[in-house]
């Protein structure tokens, strides 16, 4: 999503394109849609031209290991975890997951324009034709040159549900509340713990990198020098 002129572009339900944020930034830049889903989306990938893989390039053992077990936890308790589907494979026994696997990006240009990407490979174990937070804008991601970017990690059923990216920009323009208020506010009074993390950059060039999880693997760095690398649960 680009902040300054409020464009955006998602995919959802590709199986063979090795870049999806590259095709939805097509979406974004040469149609006149936002979302493209399924066979469509890669009807569009045929036309552009982008990189593609066959969908086994994309499996790893870690992946297959957690989609078993997964699988063979949901077997056993016969059920999901009460939220109607089943997390990802890291549960921590709390019923939740300590990590998620999507990649979120969020910056801020020396122009003030900010924009946001998130891509993901889903949830574990997750239903046929399912689709989480992260190609859907003001969910998963968002971006307003007035207020913030936000890129989002977690169950992604519940930052559809509260509208996470969104309510945090809009938090910032009609509550004026501080990037790092509005992202834990959402996380902590809004979401359940265990939810996610959430990435966010401001106007101002407040970063913000916040998680109700386990930890979170992330990175941030600006102009002034900062550079920051860190996995699992030391706060920044
Ligand atoms: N948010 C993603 C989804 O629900 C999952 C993740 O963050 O790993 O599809």
């Amino acid at each position: 999503m680009d902040g300054r002129t409020l464009g955006c572009g998602a995919v959802a339900a590709v199986t063979t394109v090795r870049h999806p944020i590259s095709l939805a930034r097509l979406v974004m830049e040469k149609t006149r849609h936002v979302l493209l889903a399924g066979d469509g989306a890669e009807k569009f990938a045929d036309e552009m031209q982008v990189e593609r893989v066959e969908n086994r390039w994309f499996d790893t053992d870690k992946q297959r290991a957690a989609w078993e077990k997964a699988r063979a936890a949901q077997a056993e308790s016969g059920a999901t975890n009460g939220r109607g589907y089943a997390d990802t494979g890291a549960t921590n026994g709390r019923g939740y997951a300590d990590h998620y696997g999507t990649v979120g990006c969020v910056c801020l240009d020396s122009h003030g324009n900010l924009a946001a990407g998130t891509s993901t490979g889903g949830l574990t174990n997750k239903k046929y034709g399912r689709v989480g937070d992260s190609p859907i804008v003001g969910a998963g991601t968002y971006a307003d040159n007035a207020t913030c970017a936000v890129s989002c990690t977690g169950t992604g059923e519940q930052f559809i549900r509260h509208a996470v990216a969104y309510d945090i920009s809009a938090r910032l323009a009609y509550l004026k509340q501080p990037l790092n208020e509005a992202v834990s506010d959402v996380l902590r009074k809004r979401l359940n713990p265990g939810d996610g993390g959430i990435i966010a950059v401001g106007a101002d060039g407040t970063i913000v990198m916040d998680y109700s999880t386990g930890g979170m693997a992330r990175a941030a760095a600006d102009a002034s020098g900062r550079r920051e690398v860190a996995i699992g649960s030391s706060k920044p």
